[in-house]
């Protein structure tokens, strides 16, 4: 199928793509999610806001301790090291197992989360890491961790009106462990579970469980995982509902092999 017609707008600042919003044009970044949408006639926006040539949408920046990540930046640049650092080797393993080199040269980072499909890569990977979202409204910036940001399939903490302007990531030292475990039934497919482990020396390690069909399960202090990997997958995996048998064997197997990769 094709698109219904729409507008197409190409703001040239900020406060033009927040004005875009607020009269109902949809914000489009690398339309790899939005695409799809449109051809099937899920979304009909009269307009769609072009936000890639915004000032400081792509890139990233380094301010002490903090890596800033634009919404804009794309999966291939982070495949490709754009990233410094510990976080950025983490984050390159990552990127590379997101879909197609095709998709990652135009999808993004902002896209993929404002998105919100639970079995995304960084809806799984970037409350692990700490990360906090950027939302910029008419009232200004907002920070919201990514720990609750995805609220839901599709559903996000992004207010009405707002759009996600960057991601900010902890640095991390080099001698911090990490584990990453997704299992797809074939390359470029989304994920059927993911979990990832983060073990920074005098921190207590922080997990994450998703692609279950709900917004990533963080656990903040993970210390129970890591001395009984089995015994706590299986508890954590237990409480979540709804899930079938083979499903929560995945999802058990992935908590396990993260906890592995990251010892
Ligand atoms: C074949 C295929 C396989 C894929 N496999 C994977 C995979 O394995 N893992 C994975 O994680 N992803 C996968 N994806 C999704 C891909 O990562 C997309 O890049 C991502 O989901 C959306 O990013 P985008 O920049 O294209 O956003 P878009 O498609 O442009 O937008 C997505 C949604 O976010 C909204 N939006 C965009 N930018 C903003 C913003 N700045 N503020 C607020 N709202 C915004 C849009 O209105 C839209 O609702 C796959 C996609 C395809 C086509």
């Amino acid at each position: 199928m094709k698109p219904a017609a729409f507008e197409y707008a190409r703001p040239k600042d900020w406060s033009d793509a927040l004005q875009l919003v607020a009269d109902g044009a949809r914000p489009g970044t690398g339309t790899q999610s939005l695409g799809p949408l449109l051809n099937l006639r899920l979304a009909q926006p009269e307009t769609i806001a072009d936000l890639r040539h915004l000032p400081d949408y792509a890139g990233v920046t380094v301010a002490g301790d903090v890596l800033r990540i634009g919404a804009g930046t794309t999966h291939a640049a982070i495949e490709d090291g754009i990233v410094p650092g510990r976080v950025g080797a983490i984050m390159a393993a990552v990127a590379r197992r997101i879909a197609y080199r095709p998709v990652r040269n135009r999808g993004t980072i902002g896209g993929s989360l404002a998105h919100a499909d639970p079995a995304a890569d960084w809806v799984a990977v970037l409350p692990a890491l700490g990360g906090t979202a950027i939302a910029l409204g008419p009232k200004g910036e907002r920070r919201i961790p990514l720990a609750g940001f995805v609220l839901g399939i599709f559903e996000t903490a992004l207010a009405e009106g707002e759009l996600l302007r960057a991601v900010e990531v902890p640095v991390l030292p080099e001698s911090a462990r990490w584990g990453h475990w997704k299992f797809c039934r074939k390359v470029g497919e989304f994920s059927k579970a993911t979990a990832c482990l983060l073990r920074v020396e005098d921190a207590a390690p922080r997990a994450v469980l998703a692609a279950l069909d709900g917004p990533p399960l963080v656990i903040e202090d993970a210390r129970a995982l890591v001395a009984d990997p089995t015994g706590e997958a299986a508890r954590v995996v237990g409480e979540v509902e709804g899930l079938t048998p083979w499903r929560s064997a995945v999802a058990q197997a992935a908590l396990r092999h993260a906890v592995e990769a990251a010892t």
